[in-house]
């Protein structure tokens, strides 16, 4: 069923069913009050990565602060996306660009990796979450994605789950079409590496090739900047073996 782009949407963390009364957080009352000035009786969207999505009513107990009642499912909650979406965090802006469109493009799980050109410090897991929610309200997107904490990348091929394969954007293949490559993946567990604005080190770039559950990629004939890699390595994984098919 597709999302109504018409009514404002929020993400709350209580639980919805039939007649719940949540209340709306700070932020919430200031965007719905002083931003939208909102009326008693405005109808919005809820929804909580859980629960599906219901339409709520919102009403003013006092001058300062706003309870929403639910009313009706719109949505039912949909099975929570599994493509594991592996990252080297950028600077702030580019940074907030590719998570939102991780959300967008129906990454599951969001696993930010510190490279040896990583450039920065690892981003607080409460930052991405926030911008999550944010692309998830935006989007209409109601399996809100996991942030998982930044880790170094070769913590997290230590630790690999050795049925997901790791498709793995290497700027340096010699051809530039990845889908003959990627119609050989037989598994259906996905995950996605795009490096940093840097690129992977040689010794990355080895110890990767050298993995049994890697599989390396080309995103055509030309370098994209590691956001533009994320959004085409997206969309060409989710075109030829993951949920547009
Ligand atoms: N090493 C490069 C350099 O500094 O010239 C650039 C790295 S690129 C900006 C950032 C990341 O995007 C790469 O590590 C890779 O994962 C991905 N990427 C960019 N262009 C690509 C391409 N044509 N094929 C595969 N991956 C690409």
């Amino acid at each position: 069923m597709r999302a109504n782009f018409r009514m404002q949407r929020l993400f709350v963390e209580g639980g919805l069913q039939a007649g719940a009364v949540l209340e709306a957080t700070e932020e919430q009352f200031h965007y719905l009050a002083h931003v939208l000035r909102a009326e008693p009786g405005t109808e919005i969207l809820l929804f909580n990565g859980r629960d599906g999505e219901w339409r709520a009513r919102i009403d003013y107990p006092t001058r300062k602060r706003i309870r929403f009642e639910t009313l009706a499912e719109t949505r039912p909650q949909p099975l929570q996306p599994d493509l594991l979406y592996v990252f080297a965090p950028l600077k702030v802006g580019r940074m907030d660009y590719l998570v939102q469109k991780a959300v967008e493009m129906g990454a599951g799980i969001l696993q930010p990796a510190l490279t040896q050109h990583t450039q920065g410090k690892a981003p607080p897991t409460e930052k991405i979450t926030a911008n999550v929610i944010e692309a998830a309200e935006q989007c209409g997107v109601l399996a809100v994605p996991e942030v998982r904490p930044a880790a170094k990348l070769a913590d997290i091929l230590a630790a690999w789950d050795r049925e997901r394969r790791l498709i793995y954007c290497d700027e340096g293949e010699e051809s530039h079409n990845p889908l003959p490559v990627l119609s050989g993946i037989r598994e259906t567990k996905l995950a996605l590496l795009v490096g940093p604005e840097g690129g992977f080190s040689e010794e990355e770039r080895r110890q990767l090739r050298g993995l049994p559950f890697v599989t390396a990629i080309p995103l055509g004939p030309r370098i994209l900047r590691a956001d533009t890699a994320a959004v085409a390595a997206l969309a060409v994984v989710q075109a030829a073996i993951g949920d547009w098919r």
